[in-house]
């Protein structure tokens, strides 16, 4: 089956990282519209396409735009490459293959909020998109696309850690200090990179700009819903036959994904649940493979959209298993400053090994979501409410599989 490339152009049009190749496939020509207006008339333009954050959180993009302070003397926009939510990998391919729509986008973006400088976060892991991104930018500016007339473009490869990708992380980080999450409020909006008011907005919504700016606001919403109008990449990954990056429009549904690009989970094999936004949302069984993909619909049914990483697990998957994994992840993330986050994702982490391992008792079962009250809303940033989701719309939806590694003192999928 064939996707709609919008964002994912470099599918269809060799070496569209090369600026030549990018300009003649009306690269650059967003930049030029946004030009022709008023910075407040583009921030219309953004308002009215509906275009909501894509890193995670769905926030819409005109409105964080309109947060800031437009008398203040300086602002800044900030592009978040630093992705790391396990099973999302769509901002690394849109950086390593189409950089210069990111590019562009940074620059419409910092014209639109009237700052001088465009600051591009890649994770650090990330060494080939930081490369392709930075001769990118070199090439841009040789061409005088980036000059006297347009905000400069810094390019920052991080040290690597997952916590950078929160956003006032990534600020301290970008200031050359440890990179610890601040207390929100203030947002970045009101007092963001060196206490000036700033936007940091996902390399995926950045890379809407140029497309929004060259075909209008009305454009856009041909896809989607009102509410989510648009187009979305999904990182499909797991137990699917045809893992990757797939554009399609918000609202497709998530068996098409699955089923019909992705090729469905192998012969003889059935989907046992999704996780459908990165790892950071709950669960949804098998029986809701109907849901849409979009913000509303996931929220009805109890998840989310999320960063777009949609994991498949298959009945050869062991849940508890699953859950001590990505519990692992998030200990290991954890930057530590919070006490709740720090000693709680060490404890489910350790906990749920112990299940996993057959040596759990029904006293660690009702302990997870004890200490899970612990951690839930008593971080400063959403690390620690990150990492309980999955654990706890699995112990909901699998409860059974949980008791039968106490019960049976081993994995009842390992034979
Ligand atoms: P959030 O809801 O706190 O904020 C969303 C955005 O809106 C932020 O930029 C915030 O500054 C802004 N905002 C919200 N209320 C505001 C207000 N009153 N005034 C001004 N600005 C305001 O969420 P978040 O912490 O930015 O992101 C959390 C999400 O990130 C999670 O849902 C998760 O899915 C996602 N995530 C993604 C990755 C990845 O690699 N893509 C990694 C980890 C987490």
């Amino acid at each position: 089956m064939s996707t709609m490339h919008i964002l994912l152009r470099h599918r269809d049009i060799p070496d569209l990282y090369r600026l030549p190749v990018y300009q003649a496939h009306r690269g650059y020509e967003g930049l030029r519209q946004a030009h022709q207006m008023a910075p407040a008339t583009v921030r219309d333009v953004v308002t009215r396409s509906g275009l909501r954050g894509r890193g995670g959180a769905g926030f819409p993009t005109g409105r964080k735009w309109s947060f800031l302070d437009y008398q203040a003397p300086v602002r800044y926009f900030v592009v978040n490459i630093d992705e790391a939510e396990p099973g999302t990998f769509k901002d690394r391919e849109l950086a390593e293959h189409n950089p210069h729509q990111i590019i562009e986008g940074a620059l419409i973006g910092a014209y639109a909020i009237e700052a001088p400088a465009a600051f591009i976060f890649v994770r650090g892991e990330l060494l080939t998109a930081y490369e392709v991104l930075v001769r990118a930018r070199d090439e841009a500016r040789s061409a005088g696309l980036i000059g006297p007339s347009t905000a400069e473009v810094y390019i920052y490869r991080s040290a690597g850690a997952y916590i950078c990708g929160e956003e006032t992380a990534l600020l301290e980080s970008l200031e050359g200090k440890r990179g610890h999450p601040r207390i929100k409020p203030p947002f970045p909006a009101q007092s963001g990179l060196y206490n000036q008011p700033t936007v940091v907005n996902n390399a995926e919504t950045v890379a809407n700009l140029p497309p929004i700016l060259s075909n209008g606001a009305d454009w856009y919403r041909q896809w989607g819903t009102e509410a989510s109008p648009g187009i979305k990449i999904f990182s499909l990954s797991g137990r699917v036959m045809r893992p990757g990056n797939y554009e399609l429009p918000l609202s497709t549904p998530l068996r098409t994904l699955i089923e019909d690009y992705g090729g469905g989970v192998g012969p003889g094999r059935h989907v046992k649940a999704v996780i459908p936004g990165g790892s950071s949302v709950p669960l949804l069984p098998a029986e809701q493979l109907d849901v849409l993909l979009d913000y509303e619909s996931l929220q009805e049914a109890g998840s989310m959209l999320g960063s777009g990483g949609v994991v498949v697990l298959d009945d050869q998957v062991c849940i508890v298993r699953a859950a001590a994994r990505l519990m692992k992840f998030y200990r290991t993330e954890s930057c530590g400053k919070c006490t709740p986050c720090r000693e709680g994702t060490y404890w489910m982490a350790d906990i749920l090994d112990r299940i996993e391992r057959g040596e759990g008792t029904s006293r660690d079962f009702d302990l997870l979501p004890d200490i899970a009250d612990n951690v839930g809303g008593k971080c400063l940033c959403p690390l620690g409410d990150a990492s309980l989701p999955f654990m706890l719309s699995a112990m909901r939806h699998f409860r059974e599989e949980f008791v039968a590694h106490i019960d049976r003192h081993r994995c009842p999928l390992a034979g």
